[in-house]
């Protein structure tokens, strides 16, 4: 008989996040080493060295891909270099030549936002809650994945708080933005893409 991939279960709280404290190492680390994938979750231990700041900030200004003018050689438009970030955030190397693009992708498909704080990381994160040490010094626990994380740590589901995410650029989408913008129901300062709510 075929085998079939096990699903891991755990407990959430009324806000729909994982409540408990986090799983067995083993199996923490396997939830963690799916974030490092889907979402370029990096820390000392685990995921793309290339992807850990250990600033814990992942601001433009420090990334590998960042034009001083305020522009990124791979998401269109104008960025910020002390305000914004995205999944892609690869710290400097001068040994990695990056690729002026023809092409550039879309904020939104880099997941590119904007905080009104020094920066991102999973000690700004709404996902973070302060839990017991592992074994190599993460002490939080993030909600979104059921693992112990570090505070410099990061990944592309980060939300801090009033953080920008939507930057329409045609009119239909200012609108569309507008609208959202003046429905009461819906929460302030979640993002509206990852898990998404609108
Ligand atoms: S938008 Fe993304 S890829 Fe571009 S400089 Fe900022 S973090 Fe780097
Ligand atoms: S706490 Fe936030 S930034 Fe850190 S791994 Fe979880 S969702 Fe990502």
């Amino acid at each position: 008989m075929a085998q079939v991939r096990p699903i891991m279960h755990f407990p959430t709280g009324g806000d729909g996040l994982f409540k408990g404290e986090g799983a067995d190492p083993i199996q923490e680390e396997h939830l963690r080493m799916g974030f490092a994938k889907k979402f370029q979750y990096a820390d000392t231990h685990c995921g793309d060295p290339r992807a850990y700041d250990p600033k814990g900030d992942y601001l433009c200004r420090d990334c590998n891909m960042f034009v001083p003018n305020g522009e990124c050689l791979l998401v269109f438009g104008a960025i910020s270099g002390t305000k914004g970030s995205c999944r892609h955030w690869e710290n400097k190397d001068a040994g990695d030549a990056e690729l002026d693009f023809a092409n550039k992708i879309s904020k939104d498909m880099a997941g590119y936002g904007e905080t009104p704080l020094d920066g991102f990381g999973c000690k700004r994160c709404q996902y973070r809650k302060d839990a017991n040490t592992d074994s190599v010094g993460r002490d939080d626990i993030c909600k979104q994945g059921n693992f112990h994380v570090l505070d410099t740590a990061c990944c592309a589901l980060n939300n801090t708080p009033k953080m920008k995410i939507d930057f329409p650029e045609t009119a239909e989408q200012k609108a569309i933005q507008k609208k959202a913008d003046s429905d009461p129901t819906l929460p302030e300062g979640v993002s509206t893409w990852g898990w998404a709510v609108r």
